[in-house]
């Protein structure tokens, strides 16, 4: 038996919060503990109940004055972009084509992909992030790459391999049947093995041909506990294209409900430019909009109405959009969900933040047993965060008198050095990784 109890102030999310006086929403522990016994947690509590509890023998990681929370979950990425983050100035149409399908054809090279893969975990978790949805690149090796890596880190990830069988390079291009077929192998080797979940991942209409969207119908008829992932209405010119692909469908969201796509597994990143049609469908379906703030203001795509998803009745999760999205912090993508909600009008609180970065992206999974919160029986993935790690952000809270205010300056000041610890399945992480060796780069060029 591996026991350890870990100390700090802790911090979990029972319902959404409704305001930023819901103290009901949350369970806050000013000296907590949590109990963790072979990578799941056994109790949370005050240290003094926790120790009696465990036992005086127990191992005790003493992490105050620093928060303990549930590790964060990012429920849209793109694994094979690690490398292309801050590749500058175009639109979403014009940034694939130039910098990001260039940049996944390396990902045929199995060694390649492995060295990424290994990168990718470790940058999530140096941020705090212990689950996330991320899309592969069209080569299966991606997809071993990835899980691989994860499984390697005890992760509890999501991905598959991206299919597009048209309007991209040829070597990025698979058909609908072997996107089909590789599909169904990638599923039967990963999904379910330890804590890796599939995602079926047409990459959107316009890469997709209506022979691929119909193998994409028949594998998720075929595969209902496997997770669905795309693309939705991110950019004007995006939703012109798509929607002259598939003249006969209403709208943008229309092409994916006619090919039996939408469903309360289906992750569809963006949903800026909605009509209030495709929003009632998202609610009728259970289908997911992910909102991917960096992302949206780093290619000019536009601002994501959480208020008319939340009018209508429609679920929406957070996530980074990794290498469209700027980074992979989920308290820099906080900070920016802030901002593109203020800019409408709309107000997002620290503890909205906090719950949507954990309890509300694991509910938005169907995961919520398992992670987003420090409970009883769910995996012991959790994160210390330091609220004064930057100069700036030391000074600053010694003005601060209230959690929601600790929250704030988190979020809008954080990132991946208020990291201090994060534990997967009970192991810790962070400390672990080891910082990079000699910087490798490529001669500059000044024009
Ligand atoms: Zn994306």
């Amino acid at each position: 038996m591996n026991e350890v109890l870990i100390r700090g102030r802790v911090l979990t999310f029972l319902t959404e919060p409704q305001g930023i006086d819901d103290a009901a929403s949350y369970r806050y522990i000013e000296d907590g503990a949590v109990f963790v016994r072979d990578g799941k947690i056994v109790e949370v509590g005050l240290y003094g109940d926790i120790l009696k509890l465990a036992g005086a023998d127990i191992r005790i990681k003493d992490h105050r004055p620093n928060l303990i929370l549930p590790g964060f979950i990012d429920t849209h990425l793109h694994f094979p972009q690690t490398q292309a983050i801050a590749s500058y100035g175009a639109q979403l149409l014009e940034w694939l084509n130039t910098y990001i399908f260039v940049e996944e054809q390396k990902f045929a090279r199995a060694a390649h992909a492995a060295e990424v893969a290994d990168r990718f975990m470790d940058e999530l978790l140096s941020n705090g992030t212990t689950t996330a949805v991320a899309y592969c690149s069209v080569h299966p090796e991606s997809v071993d790459a990835y899980f691989t890596a994860a499984e390697a880190r005890g992760m509890c990830m999501i991905g598959g391999k991206v299919m597009m069988d048209r309007n991209a390079p040829d070597a990025l291009r698979d058909t609908a049947q072997q996107g089909y077929d590789e599909t169904k192998r990638l599923i039967e080797k990963w999904h379910g093995r330890g804590r890796a979940h599939y995602a079926i991942s047409p990459r959107f209409a316009i890469t997709s041909t209506p022979e691929q969207m119909e193998m994409s119908r028949v594998l998720v008829a075929e595969h209902p506990d496997c997770y669905v992932q795309t693309h939705l209405s991110e950019n004007r010119d995006e939703i012109a294209f798509a929607t002259s692909l598939y003249p006969e469908a209403k709208d943008y969201t229309d092409i994916y409900a006619r090919y039996g796509l939408l469903n309360n597994r289906m992750l569809l990143g963006h949903c800026i430019h909605m009509s209030e049609r495709e929003v009632s469908v998202l609610a009728e379906t259970g289908a997911l909009g992910v909102f991917c703030p960096t992302s949206n203001l780093f290619l000019g795509s536009g601002l994501f109405n959480a208020a008319r998803f939340d009018e209508l009745g429609a679920r929406w999760s957070v996530a980074t959009d990794v290498g469209a999205g700027t980074s992979f912090s989920m308290l820099e993508t906080m900070d920016e969900a802030y901002k593109v909600l203020h800019l409408q009008g709309q107000r997002l609180t620290p503890f909205n933040s906090f719950y949507r970065m954990t309890r509300g992206n694991a509910l938005a999974l169907g995961l919520e047993r398992q992670i987003g919160s420090l409970q009883a029986g769910a995996d012991a993935d959790i994160v210390m965060l330091d609220s004064s790690a930057k100069s700036a952000m030391e000074f600053r809270m010694r003005t601060a008198t209230s959690l929601a205010e600790e929250l704030f300056i988190l979020q809008t000041m954080g990132d991946d050095r208020c990291i201090t610890e994060v534990y997967v399945a009970g192991k810790a992480m962070k400390t672990k990784n080891k910082k990079p060796g000699a910087v490798a780069r490529q001669p500059l060029q000044l024009a």
